[in-house]
């Protein structure tokens, strides 16, 4: 239900207003810098869209909710490619969006990272968020507004901001930690605690962890890849090249695809946000956009001084 989500009441009590309204059809835009959050609250909408019990609030617990929730409800639609989303996924959309309902409901399109779209991906996104056929609804993410004007001003808008370490109830070196995302905070207070989180683990360990989240997909591997590249942060000063060589070599024989290392890189950039390492990360923010050799760019981010 709505009311279970921590935080962000006016997005909340916004999104309840818009389904109050019983809309044919609907093109909203959620932006804000948590993608995981930002997925929750579109779920949410979907639910509220398609719930059998609805009164205000989805119930979350109706065969339509749960399989909204588990991402198998037939008329739930999620596109989305790490680099963003391409032409080709966009055209299967207009498609899919063309023909009718599977389950005798509204139908779903989630399109993820928006902002990362190519100009012909857009192009096509923006064909069919004008005028969507009744019964369909289209909710984008994004990380910010920096997006075509023509694709905000068909869109309803809604900031969705980031939980803050109070909302989360954890102190601010744990929100730091995991950046402040809520959805990881959440399974990190499933299974660990801040004595665990204080524990010093070496960066050494990384490739172990990498391979082991990978394997069984259990997050307390991912903490420990955390942890790892806190340690080789902070240590950093003081590790010769040919060491942060072989956390190079680490990350990669930890066999994560080059998404996952790219999230180790975005960690680290955050990580070292700090004045004296801006110019890091501002060579990192062009580097990511480019299409390179990961191993490149984790010497160039790693290795050098
Ligand atoms: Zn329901």
């Amino acid at each position: 239900m709505f009311r279970d989500i921590v935080s962000n009441e006016e997005a909340k009590s916004f999104l309840q207003r818009e389904l109050s309204y019983n809309r044919k059809s609907g093109t909203y835009l959620f932006y804000g810098e948590d993608r995981e959050l930002q997925m929750r609250f579109a779920l949410a909408l979907a639910k509220g869209l398609n719930c059998e019990n609805m009164e205000n609030d989805f119930c979350g617990t109706c065969e339509t909710c749960k399989r909204i929730d588990h991402l198998t409800h037939g008329d739930l639609d999620i596109i989305e490619d790490p680099n963003g989303v391409k032409i080709d996924q966009v055209r299967k959309m207009i498609y899919e969006a063309s023909t009718t309902s599977y389950e005798g409901g509204k139908k779903v399109f989630i399109i993820k990272d928006i902002d990362k779209m190519k100009k012909e991906a857009s192009n096509g996104l923006l064909k069919i968020i004008e005028e969507p056929k009744d019964g369909t609804f289209f909710i984008m993410l994004s990380n910010s507004l920096n997006l075509l004007g023509t694709i905000k001003s068909r869109s309803i808008i809604l900031p969705i901001n980031k939980q803050k370490p109070e909302d989360l109830n954890i102190n601010e070196e744990e929100y730091k930690f995991f950046l402040g995302r809520a959805i990881e905070i959440e399974k990190y207070l499933e299974i660990s605690n801040e004595k665990y989180l204080k524990e010093p683990l070496s960066y050494e360990t990384i490739g172990e962890n990498i391979k082991k989240y990978i394997s069984t997909g259990e997050f307390k591997y991912k903490i420990n890849v955390y942890k790892a590249i806190r340690d080789f942060v902070k240590n950093r000063k003081y590790i010769d090249k040919i060491d942060r060589m072989f956390f190079c070599d680490e990350i990669l024989r930890g066999g994560g695809d080059r998404n996952f290392i790219k999230e180790i890189i975005a960690y680290s950039i955050e990580l070292l946000k700090c004045p004296e390492k801006m110019e890091d990360f501002l060579i990192l923010k062009g580097l990511q956009r480019y299409p390179i050799n990961i191993k490149n760019l984790l010497i160039t981010f790693f290795v050098k001084d």
